[in-house]
């Protein structure tokens, strides 16, 4: 067993229980940017089976050399539009929609065979230019529109946080993000069935919390946290 990928399981566990919620409802998914396939492969060995990229190229080098085995791949960069046939073709799940168009292309382009693709909106919760989401004002009329096309799957919400070493301020923008989910639940909940894509909206998703910041987005009800060096190191 890998310790390192031990250590970031006990944390997980640990902001869990201290959360009062089971550690088996949150996903780790292990972002693999910048990382070799062969160190992509040993952690797979170990059990790890989710893993998420940020650039197309790359990602689709290292999902052609790992076919063999079974693993669940994440796209959580941003997306150019000419991508999206690529993206929607060898990823199962995208945490990084911000647009109704690049939506659209990806459903369009989803091979069927395949099922409905995984989908979670970003939301860009103070207006930082730097980050790519949408705006909590535009994200219902977007989640709308998104639960609306035929082969995509709408999950949730994900979001990158202004980096704080804080912790009151971490909770915050993680509640923040929180309480947007749970609003759009009852938003899908109280929709008419007309209005939404039959089985096409499961929304159970938070993709929040990264290497810095995981326990924070636990205490705030994170089923997905996402992360980097803390797994393989700091990038270069
Ligand atoms: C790189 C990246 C991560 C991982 O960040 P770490 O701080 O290395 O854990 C998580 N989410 C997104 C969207 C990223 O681009």
């Amino acid at each position: 067993m890998n310790c390192i990928l031990q250590a970031v399981q006990h944390r997980i566990e640990l902001a869990a229980g201290q959360a009062g919620r089971d550690a088996g409802q949150i996903t780790l998914l292990a972002v693999s940017k910048t990382v070799s396939a062969a160190k992509v492969r040993e952690l797979a060995l170990q059990g790890q089976l989710d893993f998420g990229e940020n650039y197309v190229q790359e990602a689709l080098d290292k999902i052609a050399h790992l076919q063999d085995l079974p693993l669940i791949w994440h796209f959580i960069g941003p997306i150019q539009r000419n991508k999206t046939t690529a993206i929607a073709t060898y990823f199962d799940w995208v945490h990084s929609i911000d647009r109704f168009v690049v939506a659209q292309r990806l459903s369009e382009a989803r091979p069927l065979a395949q099922g409905p693709l995984n989908i979670c909106v970003q939301v860009n919760l103070e207006a930082e230019p730097s980050k790519s989401g949408v705006s909590p004002e535009g994200l219902p009329e977007l989640a709308a529109q998104i639960a609306r096309l035929p082969n995509l799957r709408l999950r949730g919400l994900m979001t990158i946080p202004r980096a704080s070493m804080e912790w009151a301020q971490q909770r915050a923008q993680f509640a923040a993000l929180r309480r947007l989910f749970e609003a759009l639940q009852v938003q899908f909940e109280t929709a008419g069935h007309a209005d939404l894509h039959a089985g096409n909206v499961q929304f159970d998703t938070l993709s929040m919390g990264m290497s810095a910041d995981l326990e924070a987005a636990i205490m705030e009800g994170s089923t997905c946290v996402r992360v980097g060096s803390a797994l393989f190191g700091n990038r270069i």
